[in-house]
């Protein structure tokens, strides 16, 4: 795992040595928000570490999305309720034994036992006494995808979307629901000074690399499938496999 980034005041995040995932403290000095924890358990005792060292204690958990990467959980984060959208969270409750057999890899019984394990929140903002974070919702990439906004800082915390190491995944939820979710965020991404994807670089407004630039880039990898194209994605030149494969989904599902 990386060392922790503040990239923006109130907003640290972390990035794990698999696939880039990301995890995402938000915090006010003293109470803290803990969004899609990931991954390894030794990357989760570095987040609890992390939380020690400055003080913090858990709030809040948020689950941006019902895949298994994104539902993890770590005995010493406490036992603050862990919330997803009402979708997401029907969705991480349908599939909790494919949930925590993707996990059997990587974790031990013991936090797979915890992954998963999140209750519904059917409202527009995170019930916490910390800053402000808006609930955006979609279902693009996974059904009830809930983005977060910290509008006092301009943060848009993305889950599995605008990423610049992944293309748009679309299989779950088809091309149409992700076109429609990547306009959801898009009014968002458009007063973001950093974006924070689940997998990747945060991007920065002042940035080449910017929010703007990221949904630039995903809607013109969305006309090209639309147009039967999409190859040239800078994203997947050296692409592992399995995003290969997602692309050749994305392709034949047009
Ligand atoms: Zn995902």
């Amino acid at each position: 795992m990386t060392a922790p980034i503040d990239v923006a005041p109130g907003v640290l995040v972390l990035t794990s040595r698999t696939m880039c995932t990301t995890s995402t403290v938000v915090h006010d000095g003293k109470r803290a928000l803990l969004v899609d924890p990931a991954w390894h358990a030794d990357e989760l005792e570095g987040i609890a570490d992390l939380l020690t060292a400055r003080d913090l204690r858990v709030e809040l958990g948020w689950a941006t999305h019902a895949h298994h990467d994104h539902l993890l959980w770590h005995p010493r984060f406490g036992p603050a309720p862990r919330l997803a959208t009402p979708s997401a969270a029907a969705t991480a409750r349908a599939q909790l034994t494919e949930i925590r057999t993707a996990l059997a890899p990587t974790l031990p019984a013991e936090l797979r036992a915890l992954a998963g394990q999140v209750q519904e929140l059917d409202g527009a903002q995170l019930p916490w006494s910390g800053p402000v974070a808006e609930v955006v919702v979609h279902h693009g990439h996974s059904p009830g995808h809930g983005a977060l906004w910290l509008p006092e800082v301009r943060v848009l915390l993305a889950g599995d979307m605008l990423s610049e190491t992944e293309i748009p995944l679309c299989a779950e939820t088809g091309i149409d629901a992700y076109v429609r979710g990547l306009e959801r965020l898009a009014p968002y991404v458009a007063r973001a000074q950093v974006l924070v994807p689940g997998h990747g670089s945060p991007a920065y407004a002042d940035n080449q690399d910017s929010p703007m630039a990221r949904l630039a880039a995903d809607r013109t990898y969305l006309d090209a499938l639309a147009a039967g194209t999409g190859e040239q994605d800078p994203r997947l030149r050296d692409a592992p496999d399995w995003l290969l494969a997602e692309h050749e989904a994305n392709a034949a599902s047009r």
